[in-house]
């Protein structure tokens, strides 16, 4: 028998899997033992590299002895071969040597920028979105950096809150799809491999619903909507294998999240079982005492440690005050042991006990930085992020004949812009901006002329006159307007979200020269700009792109790239209308048509609907949808229907397609929203080719929280919409659910 169990033990991955994780607490739990109280709160310290009041890691003899003297479990901001195998020495010279955890917030990209995260997430490609956090995942990784605070999984339905950039917008089904490929991409083929990173998925939880959003702002939320809408995300995170959480800002029904154990125990480390460590955001132990739920940080560290907080971000909280928690009897030493082994089991899948400076290699990371294969992985997630809002009378893409264009605009020439928010700092190599993206890109029979027009947020038209000369000149105008890439991130929410300052006054300055004009928006976030989406022939949003960013765009105005990128988002006609988002729930008087407003869930004086809808974004080509099968209109629980339709690419060009799939459930015991993304397909069509798609309906595509708070689909009638948008459905049909 036991022969047997050996044989299965080996061949069956499974069994192999759960030896290796045996063997690895073994290991932590023969450290633990040797570790003092101190050694051990130690492990749960973690101190910037930079940034910070006391100056750099380098300069800050109180950190550097703290790491000598084992006090440190982790560092963040700071990176570099050389630099990490400095800090790891002096690790290397406490008592227990046990090494750090380097971390950093790779956002998008390390080396090579990546398009913002909200940016990637308009691709719908999730094969890319995995490559484009592999690359970052495998630059970081060679230049010493053991874990990225990304990626952030914040449903983000309010345009308000600048953070909205750096997630994957409002949907949760996409939301979810996206995590889950960020989390596999940053940690490669799984921790212990020399390219593989931790993820952090972040916030939890409900950060994005902050009251008005305001950034760190309270949330109140119900419980169903918490399970429903903002917690899925997080679950496909860590069904990808997430190594750790961060923690949140937020308070959560009057609770801090940092300081909240029903979403830390009971929901993350116990109904879903956890293994990984939970960090702190930034400070926010100690912030548990201007929230006024802690009254000193002695009661914030005790608060936090119980509710399953496992590493102190930069608070000071832990290291000063857990020992004598402990000593108080308040905190049990099996509470800060269980944090420390989770820590360390970190450590050991990374393969740091066996080679500290592992990740810390100057020649790897001299190979891998800004690799050409690297920027063309850049160049292509960037050409699929952009999002066709408008193009009338087929003014896109530009005909290679044009002699002169007008670039006009406050970002046409900008590098730094490109870069977005939450990279800036360490990202330099050089990027593409538009301006340049374009001499790339023309031949010689086409002449490029330039005015800046006006600055991004000044007030000042003092440049317009010679805009309008310059846009005179050209047979098109090209203009290149939004937001400054400080604008949208952390801490950078806005109450009047239009294109700042003077720049939409530009457009229509231009505009009235009678030239065709080609807008290109670039910003960190869904803007309203009403006079240009209604005026402008051609408008495309092309947030901030990175690396790239000037070469992608010009490839899709030259339609070398035919655009196909849908928004995550729903951008609003008026700031009064946030939150806004498209499965929102029916009320009992619906406002069917936008013009009866009569007594009708309706304002008096703009429509309901959004400027753009969620799934929105045109192509270069046309797709026409046709011939809906349903293998049946009634399923049992346990069954499936299985649908099929035609889609044929109608027009002149090659291109892609995102088949969205949205599911109403026409009466449930949980109101249900209008319509819900229930799956997608991107699909590569030639022109004039078509092809047989086919999805699957399941119970699972048919469940939701019930008011139990179980996963359930409620027997009952369906309606099913496909579409090219969520309100532009093309095919539809009802179907039931028996029991
Ligand atoms: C942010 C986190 C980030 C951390 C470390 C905080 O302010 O909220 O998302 O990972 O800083 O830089």
């Amino acid at each position: 028998a036991a022969l047997i169990l050996g044989v299965v033990f080996q061949v069956n991955p499974l069994f192999a899997q759960q030896k290796n994780i045996d063997k690895i607490d073994r290991k932590v739990d023969s450290v633990l033992r040797l570790m003092t109280l101190e050694e051990k709160i130690g492990q749960l310290n973690q101190y910037t590299g930079d940034r910070d009041a006391t100056g750099p890691i380098t300069t800050s003899p109180n950190k550097l002895k703290d790491i000598k003297d084992g006090k440190l479990g982790s560092m963040l901001n700071i990176r570099g071969a050389k630099e990490t195998r400095e800090v790891q020495e002096m690790a290397m010279q406490s008592r227990m040597k046990i090494p750090l955890i380097f971390g950093l917030d790779v956002i998008h990209g390390y080396r090579v920028t990546f398009p913002i995260p909200l940016a990637e997430a308009a691709s719908w490609d999730l094969a890319e979105l995995e490559n484009a956090a592999r690359v970052a995942g495998r630059e970081s990784a060679a230049s010493g950096i053991h874990w990225t605070f990304a990626p952030m999984v914040d449903i983000g339905r309010d345009p308000r809150w600048g953070r909205v950039m750096e997630g994957a917008g409002e949907d949760t089904y996409l939301g979810s799809k996206i995590a889950y490929a960020r989390v596999k991409g940053f940690q490669g083929k799984g921790l212990g491999n020399l390219d593989a990173i931790m993820a952090c998925v972040k916030h939890f939880a409900a950060y994005g619903a902050a009251i008005a959003g305001r950034d760190y702002a309270a949330v109140d939320m119900s419980d169903h909507s918490l399970w429903e809408y903002y917690l899925p995300p997080f679950k496909a995170a860590l069904d990808a294998g997430a190594a750790t959480f961060m923690n949140s800002f937020n308070t959560l029904n009057g609770i801090p999240a940092t300081g909240n154990t029903y979403l830390q125990r009971d929901i993350l480390k116990g109904k879903w079982g956890f293994k990984g460590f939970m960090v702190s955001d930034w400070g926010s132990i100690g912030e548990m005492v201007p929230h006024g739920y802690a009254k000193d940080k002695k009661q914030a560290a005790e608060l936090a440690i119980k509710a399953g907080s496992d590493m102190d971000m930069e608070s000071r909280s832990y290291l000063p005050n857990l020992g004598q928690l402990v000593k108080e009897n308040k905190v049990s030493i099996a509470l800060i042991d269980d944090a420390v082994r989770r820590v360390l089991r970190k450590k050991f899948e990374l393969g740091l006990f066996d080679d500290p400076y592992r990740f810390s290699n100057a020649t790897r990371q001299e190979k891998e930085l800004n690799s050409a294969e690297n920027k063309k992985a850049s160049l292509k997630m960037a050409e699929k992020s952009i999002v066709l809002l408008k193009n009338n009378n087929q003014t896109l893409p530009l005909s290679k004949s044009l002699k002169k264009i007008a670039v006009i605009g406050p970002l046409a020439k900008s590098e730094k812009d490109m870069q977005g928010f939450w990279s800036v700092s360490w990202q330099n190599d050089k990027l593409v901006s538009l301006y340049e993206g374009l001499q790339n890109k023309i031949g010689n029979q086409t002449e490029l002329l330039y005015a800046k027009g006006c600055e991004i947020s000044d007030t000042s038209k003092a440049g317009f006159a010679a805009a309008i000369e310059v846009a005179k000149q050209a047979d098109v105008v090209v203009m290149a307007v939004g937001e400054a890439y400080d604008m949208s991130g952390e801490a950078k929410s806005k109450a009047n979200i239009q294109i700042p300052g003077v720049q939409e006054d530009l457009i229509k300055a231009i505009q009235a020269t009678g030239k065709p004009v080609v807008v290109l928006i670039m910003a960190g976030r869904p803007l309203v700009f009403n006079w240009t989406a209604d005026n402008v022939n051609a408008i495309m949003y092309t947030w901030w792109l990175g690396s790239e960013a000037g070469n992608a765009i010009a490839n899709v105005l030259y339609g070398d790239y035919n655009p196909a990128g849908k928004l995550p988002m729903t951008f609003p006609r008026d700031e009064g209308q946030i939150p806004i988002y498209y499965n929102y729930l029916s009320t009992g008087r619906p406002s069917q048509n936008d013009k009866d407003t009569r007594y009708r869930s309706a304002y008096l004086d703009i429509q309901n609907s959004p400027k753009y809808t969620f799934g929105y974004g045109l192509s270069y080509t046309t797709f026409d949808y046709s011939n809906l099968k349903l293998s049946k209109t009634a399923m049992a629980m346990n069954d499936k229907i299985n649908i099929s339709f035609t889609l044929k690419n109608t027009g002149k060009f090659d291109g892609e397609e995102v088949v969205q799939v949205y599911l109403q459930d026409m009466f449930a015991s949980v109101v249900r929203p209008v319509k819900e993304l229930k799956d997608f397909q991107k699909v590569m069509l030639k022109a004039g080719e078509s092809k047989a798609i086919n999805f699957v309906i399941d119970k699972e595509k048919l469940s939701f929280f019930n008011q139990k708070l179980q996963w359930a689909a409620e027997p009952g009638d369906f309606k099913l919409m496909i579409g090219t948008a969520s309100d532009n459905i093309k095919l539809e049909s009802n179907f039931a659910l028996t029991n």
